[in-house]
Protein backbone atom coordinates (compact mmCIF):
# COMPACT_ATOMS: atom_id res chain seq x y z
CA UNK A 1 0.00 0.00 0.00
CA UNK A 2 2.18 2.58 1.03
CA UNK A 3 6.48 2.70 0.39
CA UNK A 4 9.17 4.39 0.98
CA UNK A 5 13.00 4.03 0.58
CA UNK A 6 16.17 6.08 1.72
CA UNK A 7 19.68 6.20 1.50
CA UNK A 8 21.95 9.24 3.23
CA UNK A 9 23.21 10.13 6.45
CA UNK A 10 20.43 10.39 8.59
CA UNK A 11 19.48 7.50 10.19
CA UNK A 12 17.24 4.66 7.81
CA UNK A 13 14.87 4.46 10.41
CA UNK A 14 13.78 7.64 11.36
CA UNK A 15 13.63 8.56 7.77
CA UNK A 16 11.41 5.89 6.79
CA UNK A 17 9.46 5.47 10.07
CA UNK A 18 8.27 9.18 9.28
CA UNK A 19 7.97 8.43 5.80
CA UNK A 20 5.33 5.44 6.73
CA UNK A 21 3.23 7.93 8.90
CA UNK A 22 2.94 10.28 6.15
CA UNK A 23 1.02 7.61 4.53
CA UNK A 24 -1.27 6.55 7.01
CA UNK A 25 -3.91 8.15 5.24
CA UNK A 26 -3.92 5.20 2.52
CA UNK A 27 -5.10 3.23 5.22
CA UNK A 28 -3.14 -0.08 6.16
CA UNK A 29 -3.16 -3.75 8.35
CA UNK A 30 0.59 -4.25 8.64
CA UNK A 31 3.58 -2.40 8.31
CA UNK A 32 7.41 -3.02 8.37
CA UNK A 33 10.73 -1.88 8.26
CA UNK A 34 14.18 -3.08 6.76
CA UNK A 35 17.47 -1.38 7.51
CA UNK A 36 20.99 -1.84 6.07
CA UNK A 37 23.52 -2.07 9.03
CA UNK A 38 26.73 -3.50 10.08
CA UNK A 39 27.26 -5.63 6.90
CA UNK A 40 24.04 -7.57 6.93
CA UNK A 41 19.86 -6.84 7.02
CA UNK A 42 18.01 -5.68 9.94
CA UNK A 43 13.88 -5.94 9.56
CA UNK A 44 11.02 -5.58 11.74
CA UNK A 45 7.27 -6.24 10.59
CA UNK A 46 3.97 -6.16 12.92
CA UNK A 47 -0.03 -6.42 11.52
CA UNK A 48 -1.94 -4.00 12.67
CA UNK A 49 -1.31 -0.26 12.86
CA UNK A 50 2.36 1.63 12.57
CA UNK A 51 2.68 1.80 16.82
CA UNK A 52 2.42 -1.74 16.69
CA UNK A 53 5.80 -1.51 14.67
CA UNK A 54 6.91 1.64 16.50
CA UNK A 55 6.79 -0.43 19.89
CA UNK A 56 8.43 -3.25 18.23
CA UNK A 57 11.63 -1.17 17.52
CA UNK A 58 11.53 0.35 21.34
CA UNK A 59 11.91 -2.72 22.09
CA UNK A 60 14.19 -4.62 20.02
CA UNK A 61 15.97 -1.43 18.60
CA UNK A 62 17.57 -1.95 14.83
CA UNK A 63 21.25 -1.36 14.60
CA UNK A 64 21.65 2.59 12.58
CA UNK A 65 22.31 2.48 9.15
CA UNK A 66 21.95 4.63 6.26
CA UNK A 67 19.59 2.87 3.86
CA UNK A 68 16.43 1.51 4.51
CA UNK A 69 12.97 0.10 3.29
CA UNK A 70 9.31 0.65 4.71
CA UNK A 71 6.09 -0.47 3.82
CA UNK A 72 2.40 -0.21 5.04
CA UNK A 73 0.48 -3.21 3.47
CA UNK A 74 -2.90 -3.88 2.53
CA UNK A 75 -3.06 -7.71 2.35
CA UNK A 76 -4.34 -9.12 -1.48
CA UNK A 77 -2.54 -12.34 -0.92
CA UNK A 78 -2.53 -13.81 2.45
CA UNK A 79 -4.12 -12.59 5.62
CA UNK A 80 -3.23 -9.48 7.73
CA UNK A 81 -0.17 -11.66 9.84
CA UNK A 82 3.07 -10.86 10.90
CA UNK A 83 4.23 -13.44 8.71
CA UNK A 84 2.85 -11.85 5.64
CA UNK A 85 3.89 -8.45 6.48
CA UNK A 86 6.49 -6.74 4.22
CA UNK A 87 9.73 -6.67 3.79
CA UNK A 88 10.09 -10.17 2.42
CA UNK A 89 13.68 -11.72 2.34
CA UNK A 90 15.23 -14.56 1.02
CA UNK A 91 16.63 -17.75 3.01
CA UNK A 92 19.82 -16.35 3.41
CA UNK A 93 18.20 -13.19 4.78
CA UNK A 94 20.47 -11.11 2.39
CA UNK A 95 18.37 -9.57 0.33
CA UNK A 96 15.08 -7.91 1.83
CA UNK A 97 11.76 -6.04 -0.76
CA UNK A 98 8.35 -4.51 -0.61
CA UNK A 99 5.91 -4.34 -2.74
CA UNK A 100 2.73 -2.44 -3.44
CA UNK A 101 0.19 -4.32 -5.77
CA UNK A 102 -0.43 -8.14 -7.01
CA UNK A 103 2.05 -10.52 -8.49
CA UNK A 104 -0.14 -12.21 -11.12
CA UNK A 105 2.13 -15.10 -12.09
CA UNK A 106 3.22 -15.64 -7.94
CA UNK A 107 1.85 -19.15 -7.83
CA UNK A 108 4.06 -20.51 -10.70
CA UNK A 109 7.03 -18.16 -9.35
CA UNK A 110 6.75 -19.90 -5.94
CA UNK A 111 6.48 -23.64 -7.83
CA UNK A 112 9.58 -23.16 -9.35
CA UNK A 113 11.50 -21.81 -6.63
CA UNK A 114 10.32 -24.37 -4.44
CA UNK A 115 11.57 -26.92 -7.05
CA UNK A 116 14.81 -25.22 -6.46
CA UNK A 117 15.29 -25.37 -2.95
CA UNK A 118 13.90 -22.23 -1.88
CA UNK A 119 11.47 -22.49 1.35
CA UNK A 120 8.83 -19.73 1.12
CA UNK A 121 7.23 -18.97 4.55
CA UNK A 122 4.40 -16.53 3.84
CA UNK A 123 1.08 -16.92 1.99
CA UNK A 124 2.00 -13.44 -0.15
CA UNK A 125 2.63 -13.39 -3.74
CA UNK A 126 5.47 -11.01 -2.65
CA UNK A 127 7.94 -13.52 -1.15
CA UNK A 128 8.79 -14.86 -4.69
CA UNK A 129 10.29 -11.46 -5.49
CA UNK A 130 12.58 -11.91 -2.80
CA UNK A 131 14.01 -15.71 -3.60
CA UNK A 132 14.53 -14.25 -7.41
CA UNK A 133 16.53 -10.83 -6.58
CA UNK A 134 18.66 -13.15 -4.46
CA UNK A 135 19.15 -15.52 -7.57
CA UNK A 136 19.63 -12.61 -9.78
CA UNK A 137 21.95 -10.79 -7.79
CA UNK A 138 24.04 -14.15 -7.13
CA UNK A 139 24.43 -14.59 -10.92
CA UNK A 140 25.04 -10.30 -11.74
CA UNK A 141 26.47 -9.23 -8.68
CA UNK A 142 24.65 -5.94 -9.79
CA UNK A 143 21.41 -4.73 -7.72
CA UNK A 144 19.75 -2.71 -10.53
CA UNK A 145 20.60 -5.40 -13.06
CA UNK A 146 18.53 -8.16 -10.74
CA UNK A 147 15.86 -6.36 -10.50
CA UNK A 148 15.62 -5.81 -14.22
CA UNK A 149 15.88 -9.68 -14.78
CA UNK A 150 13.10 -10.19 -12.03
CA UNK A 151 10.84 -7.65 -13.28
CA UNK A 152 10.94 -9.04 -16.78
CA UNK A 153 9.33 -12.45 -15.28
CA UNK A 154 6.58 -10.74 -13.23
CA UNK A 155 3.00 -10.11 -14.35
CA UNK A 156 0.80 -7.70 -13.16
CA UNK A 157 0.83 -4.64 -11.47
CA UNK A 158 3.66 -3.63 -8.83
CA UNK A 159 6.05 -0.97 -7.24
CA UNK A 160 8.90 -2.96 -5.93
CA UNK A 161 11.61 -1.62 -3.63
CA UNK A 162 14.38 -3.63 -2.74
CA UNK A 163 17.76 -3.63 -0.55
CA UNK A 164 20.74 -6.33 -0.91
CA UNK A 165 23.44 -7.12 2.42
CA UNK A 166 26.01 -6.67 -0.44
CA UNK A 167 25.28 -3.18 -1.27
CA UNK A 168 25.01 -0.97 1.70
CA UNK A 169 24.85 2.09 -0.10
CA UNK A 170 21.93 0.78 -2.96
CA UNK A 171 18.26 0.99 -2.54
CA UNK A 172 16.68 -0.46 -5.75
CA UNK A 173 13.06 0.27 -7.14
CA UNK A 174 11.07 -0.32 -9.85
CA UNK A 175 7.52 -0.07 -11.32
CA UNK A 176 4.35 -1.23 -13.63
CA UNK A 177 1.01 -0.29 -13.33
CA UNK A 178 1.90 1.01 -9.96
CA UNK A 179 3.39 4.71 -8.72
CA UNK A 180 7.12 5.42 -7.74
CA UNK A 181 8.81 8.64 -7.34
CA UNK A 182 12.19 9.47 -6.19
CA UNK A 183 13.49 12.43 -4.40
CA UNK A 184 16.37 13.86 -4.78
CA UNK A 185 18.43 15.57 -1.68
CA UNK A 186 21.48 16.81 -1.13
CA UNK A 187 23.89 13.46 -0.78
CA UNK A 188 20.76 11.28 0.31
CA UNK A 189 17.75 10.02 -2.16
CA UNK A 190 14.15 8.87 -1.26
CA UNK A 191 12.23 6.49 -3.10
CA UNK A 192 7.95 6.65 -2.22
CA UNK A 193 4.94 5.70 -3.59
CA UNK A 194 3.54 9.18 -2.70
CA UNK A 195 6.19 12.59 -2.15
CA UNK A 196 4.12 13.29 0.84
CA UNK A 197 6.36 10.73 2.31
CA UNK A 198 9.28 12.79 1.59
CA UNK A 199 8.70 16.34 1.20
CA UNK A 200 9.66 16.89 4.60
CA UNK A 201 13.26 16.38 3.41
CA UNK A 202 13.41 17.55 -0.77
CA UNK A 203 11.00 18.75 -3.21
CA UNK A 204 13.31 17.74 -5.82
CA UNK A 205 11.39 14.78 -7.19
CA UNK A 206 11.40 12.47 -10.27
CA UNK A 207 8.51 10.18 -11.38
CA UNK A 208 9.39 6.72 -12.18
CA UNK A 209 8.40 5.88 -15.78
CA UNK A 210 6.10 2.51 -16.35
CA UNK A 211 8.07 -0.57 -17.09
CA UNK A 212 11.51 1.52 -15.20
CA UNK A 213 14.08 0.69 -12.69
CA UNK A 214 15.77 3.14 -10.06
CA UNK A 215 19.05 2.51 -8.56
CA UNK A 216 19.30 4.78 -5.69
CA UNK A 217 22.29 6.29 -3.73
CA UNK A 218 23.25 9.31 -2.36
CA UNK A 219 25.15 10.38 -5.09
CA UNK A 220 22.44 10.20 -6.71
CA UNK A 221 19.84 7.72 -9.43
CA UNK A 222 20.24 6.23 -12.42
CA UNK A 223 17.13 5.30 -14.28
CA UNK A 224 16.90 2.15 -16.99
CA UNK A 225 14.14 0.21 -18.55
CA UNK A 226 13.28 -3.29 -17.76
CA UNK A 227 14.90 -3.79 -21.12
CA UNK A 228 18.53 -2.25 -19.46
CA UNK A 229 18.55 1.00 -21.78
CA UNK A 230 19.36 3.84 -19.91
CA UNK A 231 15.70 6.26 -19.35
CA UNK A 232 15.82 10.21 -19.47
CA UNK A 233 14.48 11.67 -16.49
CA UNK A 234 12.68 15.23 -16.23
CA UNK A 235 13.20 16.10 -12.15
CA UNK A 236 10.50 18.89 -11.25
CA UNK A 237 9.79 20.50 -8.12
CA UNK A 238 7.08 19.96 -5.47
CA UNK A 239 5.40 22.68 -5.01
CA UNK A 240 2.37 22.07 -2.58
CA UNK A 241 2.05 22.65 0.84
CA UNK A 242 3.55 19.78 2.90
CA UNK A 243 0.65 20.62 5.54
CA UNK A 244 -1.81 20.14 3.40
N1 LIG B 1 -0.05 -8.21 -2.77
C1 LIG B 1 0.83 -7.86 -1.70
C2 LIG B 1 0.38 -8.53 -0.41
O1 LIG B 1 -0.74 -8.90 -0.26
C3 LIG B 1 0.99 -6.34 -1.50
C4 LIG B 1 -0.27 -5.65 -1.04
C5 LIG B 1 -0.10 -4.13 -0.93
O2 LIG B 1 -0.17 -3.44 -1.99
O3 LIG B 1 0.07 -3.62 0.19
O4 LIG B 1 1.17 -8.72 0.47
Amino acid sequence: CGIVGYVGGQSAQDVVVAGLKRLEYRGYDSAGIAVLADGGLAAAKRAGKLVNLEKLLVERPLPTGSAGIGHTRWATHGGPTDVNAHPHHDNAGRVAVVHNGIIENFAALRAELTGRGHELVSETDTEAVAHLLAEAYAGSGDPAEAMRQVCRQLEGAFTLVAVFADEPDVVVGARRNSPLVVGVGQDEAFLASDVAAFIAHTRSAIELGQDQVVELRREGVVVTGFDGRDAEVQPYHVDWDASA
